[in-house]
């Protein structure tokens, strides 16, 4: 990852900060995005650096598609090039089906999916030869073990056909574009001590949750030379909760 740069969004904490500092360790220069926690995501800044590369955090909120450009455009301004795009910031509306509003509808498509169509679109513009894109999904998008999560699997579902049209439209040019459907993993967004935790594990075939470093191994491997023929597609990091 010697000389790449790589852009993350939501790595201010969990699954994004895991693969922002990982990539780092690889050698990429990495810049991270947040919506809220500039405190946190300077610190990620601090794990990068120490990782001996560069890292730079922006503000950028998901649902903002003008937003989200800027943050590809200043990511190319201060490093000169973006090699691999990681759009990760995420929510998890979860309840009753008959109480989601469609304010929550759009906000959720908004965050998801028309988040990962406006990055994938602006990054691909400066991409090279080489290039990544990779969308973090959930394995909810695969299959649905529990009611209450529709309309968070329709938002990570949408990440399916994306991934597959910009592998068609970007492979021309050598770039790659895949999905990473992590299932539970122990994030604030769903802590492996948490109401539901024990129910997931449960559901999973090896009885346990996912690390965040566990979804980041396998990003840091479709963002190096080993993803190099790996596109369209997606991959499942899930404990077997899809098996
Ligand atoms: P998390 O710990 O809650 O972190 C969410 C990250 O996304 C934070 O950096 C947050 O920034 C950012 N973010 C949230 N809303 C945003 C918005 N509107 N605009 C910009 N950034 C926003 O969640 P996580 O567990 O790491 O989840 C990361 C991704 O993995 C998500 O797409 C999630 O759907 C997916 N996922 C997670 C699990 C799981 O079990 N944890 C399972 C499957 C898929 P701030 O810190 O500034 O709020």
């Amino acid at each position: 990852m010697t000389r790449r740069v790589a852009l993350v969004t939501g790595g201010s904490r969990g699954i994004g900060a895991a693969v922002a500092v990982r990539l780092a360790s690889e050698g990429a220069d990495v810049v991270i995005t947040y919506a809220r926690s500039a405190e946190r995501a300077a610190a990620v800044v601090t794990q990068i650096e120490a990782a001996g590369t560069r890292g730079l955090a922006l503000e950028a909120e998901a649902a903002d598609a003008g937003a989200l450009v800027a943050a590809v455009e200043r990511t190319v301004a201060e490093f000169g090039r973006i090699d691999v795009l990681v759009s990760n910031a995420g929510i998890a509306p979860y309840g009753p089906l008959e109480e989601v509003t469609l304010a929550e509808v759009d906000a959720t498509l908004a965050i998801h999916a028309r988040a990962s169509f406006v990055l994938a679109q602006a990054a691909a513009r400066h991409m090279r030869e080489g290039g990544r894109i990779i969308c973090i999904g959930s394995s909810l998008a695969e299959r649905v073990p529990y009611p209450g999560w529709t309309l968070y699997a329709m938002s990570k579902s949408a990440l399916t056909g994306l991934t597959k049209g910009l592998a068609r439209d970007l492979g021309p040019r050598g770039i790659t574009a895949n999905l990473v459907h992590p299932g539970s993993t122990d994030t604030e967004m769903n802590p492996a001590d948490g109401e539901e935790a024990e129910e997931e594990r449960r559901f999973s075939a090896l009885g346990r949750y996912c690390d965040p470093a566990d979804i980041a191994a396998t990003v840091a491997h479709l963002a190096g030379e080993g993803g190099r023929n790996i596109t369209g597609t997606a991959v499942v990091v899930d404990a077997g909760t899809t098996a």
